[in-house]
């Protein structure tokens, strides 16, 4: 095989980039009554070759320094300027390989997590929320592998907490000799807050940094912990929080059954509701953001 070939394809384990998110729903299956069934079943044994090899390739990679060095890369915020409308039509040329008839398009899984939360009468910035909260994965178009754009988050500079799934990739994660990095709260300080604390890099992070001026608080921490699954769903990492974080996070698990299981609705008209959501974006935002 062509050497070029063979390295994109073990620099991209997963087809499709939201064969994450489907191994979400397996991790956490919705129930009729909302509420998980047994939070983690034999996800080892269900998930994808694709989607282990993404995690090994995502627990081993993502170390305090790289963290550090993809937040002095990206967080100048100096690679495009966009409004949020063109930044999700930009998003949406993201090519891979899913299947057009059965795969949401990214601008139709944004439009649908809208559409649920719209659905049950939310406020209006929480509706936006759904709309843009997935905007981060536009650094798969900058170029960056999918291990550093989507995946379950968690702290870098302290313990991994064996509640974060596959915890055995993290044996080949530098950070794991580094001994200042094995206590509960390695480089921090028990409640100091979880903005004093450095998370895997990935869309949550970088999108936050874009619109942080923006929207309420709350939108925020949807937007900047939805993939904390460790932090919001198995609750590994209460004591880096602080009283604050807890309240807000009761936010970021209001938001998350609309991102992970709204998929099952309807396809959204796209077209016929661009003006609605046009408006929306226009309430708080201005016409170009920095990204
Ligand atoms: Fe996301
Ligand atoms: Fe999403």
């Amino acid at each position: 095989m062509d050497d070029s070939l063979s390295q994109a394809a073990s620099a991209e384990p997963m087809p499709h980039l939201d064969d994450w998110e489907e191994s979400l729903q397996a991790r956490y299956p919705a129930t009729e009554s909302g509420k998980p069934k047994e939070a983690f079943r034999d996800y080892r044994a269900e998930a994808r070759p694709s989607v282990k090899e993404f995690y090994r390739l995502n627990h081993q990679h993502q170390t305090l320094d790289f963290v550090l060095a993809k937040k002095r890369e990206f967080l100048p915020l100096d690679k495009r300027r966009m409004g949020i409308w063109e930044a999700m039509e930009f998003l949406n040329t993201l090519v891979d390989d899913s299947d057009p008839d059965t795969d949401l398009s990214q601008i139709e899984h944004l439009m649908q997590t809208a559409e649920a939360i719209r659905a049950d009468g939310h406020p209006r910035w929480f509706i936006l929320t759904g709309l843009i909260h997935d905007l981060g994965k536009i650094l798969c178009l900058f170029g960056e592998p999918q291990w550093c754009v989507v995946g379950d988050t968690f702290p870098v500079g302290c313990a991994f907490s064996d509640k974060i799934v596959f915890p055995e990739f993290f044996a080949d994660n530098a950070d794991s000799t580094n001994p200042a990095y094995q206590t509960a709260s390695g480089i921090y300080t028990a409640g100091c807050g979880l903005d004093q604390v450095h998370l895997s890099w990935g869309h949550d992070e970088y999108l936050y940094q874009v619109v942080k001026d923006y929207l309420p608080e709350p939108a925020l921490y949807m937007i900047r912990y939805h993939s904390f699954y460790p932090g919001h769903k198995e609750r590994a990492y209460d004591h880096l929080m602080n009283d604050h974080d807890r309240e807000m996070f009761q936010w970021v698990r209001a938001f998350n059954p609309y991102d992970l299981y709204s998929k099952a609705a309807a396809r959204p008209d796209v077209a016929a509701r661009k003006p609605y959501y046009e408006a929306l974006i226009a309430e708080f935002f201005p016409p170009v953001l920095a990204w």
